[in-house]
Parts: C-alpha cells; sequence; structure tokens
C-alpha cells in the first residue's frame, strides 16, 4: 500500500524532448505503464525533423510490440513493413564472399557438445559444406521464403527467429497514435533553452521559441544527436570509438521495390559498407563509410552505382560520432536514443537500445529523490549493454581478411579491446564461444561471424574424441530437412499479401 509519504515523492511530470522513434516509443511504453498519477508530455520540432533512417530491427522489437498489446499484422501493414530472418554479409571477410548471420540457431541441440563442433569436425575432412547450409533461417531466406516459425521444438521450423523492416517515420506515427490515445500530450515547437536548478544543477525547465516554459519533474532527452539536455544542458561528456569503428557518415537513399528478400543485406565496399532494406513500397539502401578513407563524393557515387531499383529520392548525408555519453541517466534526465550514442547500423542495434533504455526505466523507475543507487544501477547496466554490442560490430571490421583498400588494412591489424581479443583467440583454439554478461548477441551470433570471417578453429573440443554420436548422419538429415521445410514455406510476398500488406 502506498502511504502519503511515498505519493508525495512520486514523480508527477514526465517531459519528452524529441519525437523520433525514440521519443514515440518512450512516450507510448510509458504511457501504458504510468496508469495513473503521472503526466506525460512529449515537444516535437517539425521544423528540426527527424533523423529519418532506422528501418531494420532484431528480434526483440516483437516484446516490445507485444508489451503495448499491439497486433502484429496491424503494424505491419500501418509501417509498410517486412520481416527480416537475419542479415547477409557480403564481401566483409573476402571479397566475393558472403555469410549469413541468423535470428535463432545453426541445426538444432543434439548431443552436449555444441553443434558446431560436429560441423566443424566433418567440414575439415570434407564431408560437411558450409556452416549456413544447417541453417533454418537461411535455409527460407535464400528462397525468399517466410512465415513466423513453428512452436513445436522437435520441428526444423522452430529453430528460427524473426524481426521486422519498416518505414521509421510511419512507425513513429503509430507510436504517436497508441500514445495520445492513452493521454500522453504533444507540443510542437522548438526548445530554445534549458534552465537548472542553482542548487541541485537538475533541469528544471525548458523554455520554447514561444516563450513558453515547461517544467517536470523527470526529462528524457529523446533530441537526437544534439542531446540538449544531457549534453548541451548538463554537459555529460561522451567517449568516442572511431579508432575502432572508423565509420563516421552515411549516405541514404530510397530506390524502387524490388525483389522481397525477407532479409537486410550489408555489403562491405572500400571504405564501409552498405545496406539494403526492402520495405514494402520501396527499398533503404545507404552507404556507411568512413571520411577519413574515403571522400562524401566517392561514397555517394558508390551507393548509387549499386542500388537495384531506380532512385526514387535525393541522397542524404548524415554524420555521426560513434560512441556513448559518460552516462545515460545523469541527474534528472535519462537519455534515449540517438542522444545517449551511436553505433552504425551493422546489426541494427540502435532500435534495440532504446528499447532496452525503456526497459531499464521502467524496472528503476525514479521517485523525487533521484537516488543515486538506481541512477548508477542504470548506467552500469546501459554501458555493458552498448559496450557488448560495441565489441560485436568491431568483430566484423578486425576479422576481415581485405587487404584491397587502406580502410580493411587498418582494420585487419587494429588493436582492439582485450575483452574481445581474448574472445577470437578461445574460438581460434578450439572454437569455443566466450559469453559475457548481459550480452544481447548469442553464441549463434558470434559464430556466424567468425566462421564466416574465416576465423576458423585450429581444433574442435577435445570432449569431441569421447563422444560417439554419427554426426555425419546427423549433418545429412538435417540439411535435408531444412531444405525440404524451406520449400513448404510460403514466399515472403505471399506472406504479406495474405496478412498484413498496406493499402
Ligand atoms: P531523431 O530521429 O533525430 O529525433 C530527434 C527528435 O528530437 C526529433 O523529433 C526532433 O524534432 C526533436 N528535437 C531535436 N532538437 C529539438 C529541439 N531543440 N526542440 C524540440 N525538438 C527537438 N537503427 C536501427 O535500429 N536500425 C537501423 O537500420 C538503423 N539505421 C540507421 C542508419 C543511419 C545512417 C543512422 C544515422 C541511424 C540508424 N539507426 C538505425 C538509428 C535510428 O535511426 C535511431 O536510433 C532512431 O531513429 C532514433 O532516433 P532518435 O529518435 O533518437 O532521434
Amino acid at each position: 500500500m502506498q502511504t502519503a509519504q511515498s505519493k508525495s515523492k512520486s514523480i508527477k511530470k514526465v517531459l519528452i524532448v524529441g519525437g523520433g522513434t525514440a521519443g514515440w516509443m518512450t512516450a507510448a511504453a510509458l504511457a501504458n505503464a504510468l496508469q495513473q498519477g503521472c503526466e506525460v508530455t512529449l515537444i516535437e520540432s517539425e521544423a528540426i525533423g527527424t533523423v529519418g533512417v532506422g528501418e531494420a530491427t532484431i528480434p526483440p522489437i516483437r516484446v516490445f510490440n507485444q508489451t503495448l498489446g499491439i497486433d502484429e499484422n496491424d503494424f505491419v501493414r500501418a509501417t509498410k513493413g517486412t520481416f527480416k530472418l537475419g542479415i547477409e554479409f557480403v564481401n566483409w571477410g573476402r571479397e566475393q564472399h558472403s555469410y549469413f548471420h541468423p535470428f535463432g540457431s545453426f541445426g538444432r541441440p543434439f548431443d552436449m557438445v555444441n553443434m558446431h563442433q560436429y560441423w566443424l569436425q566433418a567440414f575439415q575432412n570434407q564431408k560437411a559444406s558450409s556452416l549456413d547450409d544447417y541453417c533454418m533461417a537461411w535455409a527460407a531466406a535464400r528462397e525468399g521464403k517466410f512465415a513466423p516459425p513453428n512452436r513445436d521444438p522437435r520441428n526444423v521450423l522452430s529453430t528460427y527467429e524473426y524481426a521486422y523492416h519498416f518505414d521509421a517515420g510511419l512507425y513513429a506515427q503509430f507510436l504517436r497514435k497508441y500514445a495520445e490515445n492513452k493521454g500522453v500530450k504533444r507540443i510542437e515547437g522548438k526548445v530554445d533553452d534549458v534552465t537548472l536548478n542553482p542548487d541541485s544543477g537538475f533541469v528544471q525547465s525548458v523554455t520554447m521559441q514561444n516563450g513558453e516554459t515547461l517544467t517536470a519533474d523527470l526529462f528524457i532527452d529523446c533530441s537526437g544527436f544534439r542531446g540538449i539536455l544531457i549534453e548541451g544542458a548538463l554537459k555529460t561528456g561522451y567517449q568516442a570509438w572511431d579508432h575502432w569503428l572508423p565509420c563516421d557518415s552515411a549516405w541514404a537513399v530510397a530506390s524502387e521495390k524490388t525483389t522481397l528478400t525477407p532479409y537486410t543485406r550489408s555489403i562491405a565496399h572500400q571504405a564501409g559498407w552498405q545496406w539494403r532494406i526492402p520495405l514494402q513500397h520501396r527499398t533503404g539502401n545507404g552507404h556507411v563509410f568512413s571520411r577519413q578513407f574515403m571522400s562524401e563524393t566517392q561514397a555517394c557515387d558508390i551507393l548509387l552505382e549499386n542500388l537495384d531499383g531506380k532512385r526514387l529520392t535525393d541522397a542524404k548525408l548524415l554524420k555521426f560520432k560513434t560512441g556513448r555519453r559518460n552516462l545515460f541517466w545523469h541527474k534528472n534526465v535519462v537519455a534515449i536514443g540517438l542522444s545517449s550514442g551511436f553505433l552504425e547500423p551493422l546489426e541494427s542495434t540502435s532500435i534495440h537500445l532504446i528499447q532496452t533504455g525503456i526497459a531499464k526505466l521502467l524496472a528503476l523507475f525514479p521517485d523525487k529523490d533521484f537516488d543515486p543507487l538506481v541512477i548508477d544501477e542504470y548506467n552500469r547496466v546501459a554501458i555493458k549493454e552498448i559496450e557488448n554490442i560495441r565489441d560485436f560490430l568491431i568483430l566484423h571490421y578486425r576479422l576481415t581478411e581485405r587487404q584491397d583498400s587502406e580502410m580493411w588494412r587498418y582494420c585487419a591489424s587494429m588493436a582492439i579491446p582485450d575483452s574481445l581479443q581474448y574472445k577470437i583467440e578461445h574460438f581460434k583454439r578450439y572454437g569455443r564461444l566466450i559469453s559475457s554478461e548481459m550480452d544481447l548477441f548469442g553464441k549463434a551470433s558470434w559464430l556466424a561471424v567468425h566462421i564466416g570471417q574465416f576465423n576458423i578453429p585450429q581444433n574442435y573440443e577435445p570432449l569431441m574424441a569421447h563422444r560417439t554420436n554419427d554426426s555425419q548422419a546427423w549433418l545429412n538429415k538435417l540439411k535435408a530437412a531444412m531444405a525440404a521445410a524451406a520449400k513448404q514455406l510460403p514466399t515472403h510476398q505471399q506472406y504479406i499479401d495474405k496478412f498484413c500488406k498496406s493499402a
């Protein structure tokens, strides 16, 4: 039961500054969670606009939507979305080579030793084909097939997961409607000034261009790269990671819809990589590159030369600094979205970090005391999460064997965090996957990149010498079962047409 004292200390007003994907996801989640006693307001500026990209996601987004009670087909229809079974990486380890990072697993558990050890043994004896051939997500994806996974764990169709590609602007609109229906107040206009409490240094109010002043107990900074509260007002500081992840810019452009692949493509070029994200009405494309190694003009030309449909929009240049704020939550400001830091969209993790930021905020929702213990825990977890993802991204660059251009030569020999070096060494020796606390990416993800980029173990697990399974027969059976199951699935287009085609 709430006492009078705890009620008087509870947060009464939350102000979200920014209405991009971060702002509206936060507004929707807070509107859903804060059923009474707290007013949620969101300020956004049409004149400033949003970053306007961010179309590929990873499977946990489904949990976010489910928590809000959103119907999947309504959501896919409203956002002109498609389904995603993983990412195909082209030219990363070597030129003219590709591999798949699946959502789900390779093979399926059949023994106490990991499946990939059996694969490795067979592969080294030239009795198995590429690891991708034992992966259900790829078996379906390469055929352009999609259906949600089967729930029967004995069925190979239960071994994958899925996420979405969607139009980020439409997703924000969709969530805006949801949040406003649940009482969130939206204010259009530009925040011009921020006032701090002279004693505590907490944010006290923001002043709009029209002179209106808005106060709150808790402020959420969703203002994008600007970070007008967390950095502009509180000067929280930033750690840059460009020595490990040298890309600092991206050209983005939409092209005509072509094949509706149920996966994202990431194609490495000389100084970065290109994304291809299929939506129901168009394809999203971008070239993430490093200005240190390539000019803006050259990067734009490469993107336009490599579109697989007619260009629909002008190319837009975005510049960023990879890294994170020193603190994600400082005083009474929580930074969510681009205001909190940025990692290039190589593994589609930014929207996920918005989701985990919201989840942590709800799990550690404060009262007006803003107990430092609560804030420290938020920051501890947030930092661990983003640094784990950072290491996973660095792995893609560090494991390249490309020597054809300056950027790849730099990446192939750059110093990397010790924690990552340790994982690479372990995998190289016996194919062991060392996990870190709170790592978003599980064993299958790390496995996909190690093997896909030629960090082939020197030996398999010594325990294998003591096992008697007939792995050969099992691998052959698995591969055939997956190929057969994929044939039975509807095409991605057929699935969308039947359940969630947009108008
Ligand atoms: P923004 O979209 O920039 O929104 C900021 C909001 O703040 C806007 O509403 C703006 O009007 C408002 N604002 C700013 N200043 C003021 C002010 N003074 N007064 C009032 N309002 C203000 N993520 C993925 O998960 N998958 C991807 O595939 C992906 N691809 C990306 C590709 C690129 C090149 C980039 C740069 C990012 C990508 N992201 C991706 C990240 C994703 O775009 C962002 O995480 C997501 O869009 C959230 O952005 P945001 O809401 O934090 O910021």
